[in-house]
């Protein structure tokens, strides 16, 4: 029997990946619903050349071009937010979650239902509604497998352990493409320069996001929600060669590290053959070529984005939520030059401070979760105006 499968975020670059791995081995897959936003000519290549059943596009003005691109294929055509939530209630056995930012949580929690496997790329998901995702997960005897290379490694560090034997779990960062710039040129830094990363190739908001360590902040708080860890039992560490991805320290003091070349595919394949290993077209690494691995800790003066990430975990509730929504904000404006680098920090921090009183919360819903997002948003974009306005 073929499984079935679904790629949201098809287009991008955890979603090209994945098409790339399931389009090797077409005989074992079943291809239910792709999904992209403006690339239209590229989702509806791929729906073609995988015999997608649905594609739909985020985008709904774009509706009548991928109706075109499609015409005569058979492939069904659909757009806009309710589409995709159309696409994630037709059965499937795995689906990727590989959206940008916090449009990927509801399609991703819509697909639980099915009780299948969600590979989770979209770290947003747990970063803002993690307690939901997992809840209903559990509900409908669905798995989450996580696809943050991170938090991939840390699972297979984990298999066949027991948690209360794990000290601690450390993740690693590279630092971003400006870790080694002096501190005081970071204010000059453009969204082109901070979106060049020095090891990995992904999407442009992720790689500025590496260069902040907004991503580690998002990380760490994903690695709390996943792992049920408390912030103490959770570090992370400036790894400039990004071979080894995570470690888990044992009460023995064993530290068991997960390393591999930095290709999503790794990840990606990992979440698509669990609990198996298949063969994965990746490059192998050659020890004596790589001859050093570096560390060293981050400095909290050059990333400011890791203290708010504890803060986040104390705090709970809705604060991820928050935190994930001012800085989306914080990068739409850097991104548009509205705001420079060094300020999306102090931004999302602000933001957070401003709605204080209403972070905490003992149980979240998805409409609070919703609320809080466009409330913190709204707060973000206001006070990164002011801040312009007085400069
Ligand atoms: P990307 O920008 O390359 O692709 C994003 C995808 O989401 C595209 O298919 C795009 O069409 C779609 N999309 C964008 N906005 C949308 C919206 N409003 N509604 C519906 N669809 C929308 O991003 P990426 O780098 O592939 O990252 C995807 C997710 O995976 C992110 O959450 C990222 O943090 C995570 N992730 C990525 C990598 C990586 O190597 N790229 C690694 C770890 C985690
Ligand atoms: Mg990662």
């Amino acid at each position: 029997m073929r499984r079935r499968v679904s790629i949201f975020g098809a287009t991008g670059s955890i979603g090209q990946s994945t098409l790339d791995l399931i389009g090797r081995e077409p005989d074992r897959y079943e291809v239910v619903a792709l999904t992209g936003a403006s690339n239209i000519v590229r989702l509806a290549e791929d729906a073609i050349r995988l015999r997608a059943e649905v594609a739909v596009t985020a985008d709904e003005d774009r509706l009548q071009d991928l109706r075109d691109a499609l015409s005569g294929t058979g492939i069904e055509a659909a757009a806009g937010q309710g589409a995709l939530i159309e696409a994630a209630d037709r059965p499937t056995d795995w689906v990727m979650s590989g959206i940008v930012g916090f449009a990927g949580l509801a399609p991703g929690l819509r697909a639980l239902r099915h009780g299948g496997t969600l590979a989770l790329a979209n770290k947003e998901s747990l970063v803002c509604a993690g307690p939901i995702l997992l809840a209903e997960a559990r509900r409908h005897g669905a798995t989450v497998l996580p696809v943050d290379s991170e938090h991939s490694a840390l699972f297979q560090a984990l298999v066949g352990e027991r948690m209360d034997t794990v000290e601690k779990v450390i993740i690693t960062g590279s630092g971003g493409g400006l870790r080694d710039w002096p501190l005081d040129r970071l204010a000059s830094a453009t969204p082109e320069e901070a979106g060049t990363h020095p090891n990995w190739d992904m999407g442009q908001r992720i790689t500025i996001d590496s260069a902040t360590m907004f991503n580690k902040a998002m990380e760490l708080i994903e690695a709390h929600e996943l792992f049920d860890l408390p912030s103490d039992r959770i570090e992370t560490v400036i790894h400039p060669q990004s071979l080894i991805h995570a470690l888990v320290q044992y009460s023995d003091g064993a530290l068991m590290a997960h390393m591999g070349t930095t290709d999503m595919r790794h990840a990606i394949g990992y979440a698509l053959n669990w609990p198996d290993r298949r063969h994965l077209p990746v490059e192998r690494l050659d020890l004596p070529r790589i001859g050093r691995l570096d560390f060293r800790a981050p400095d909290p003066a050059r990333y400011p984005a890791i203290d708010l990430a504890w803060r986040v975990i104390e705090t709970g509730g809705l604060s991820g939520t928050a935190f994930n929504a001012a800085k989306e904000m914080a990068l739409d404006l850097f991104i548009g030059r509205s705001i420079r680098f060094t300020d999306m920090a102090p931004l999302v921090a602000r933001t957070m401070d401003a709605l204080e009183s209403r972070l905490e919360a003992d149980a979240i819903t998805l409409d609070m979760v919703r609320d809080m997002d466009a409330r913190a948003r709204e707060t973000a974009r206001r006070l990164g105006e002011q801040a312009m306005a007085t400069r």
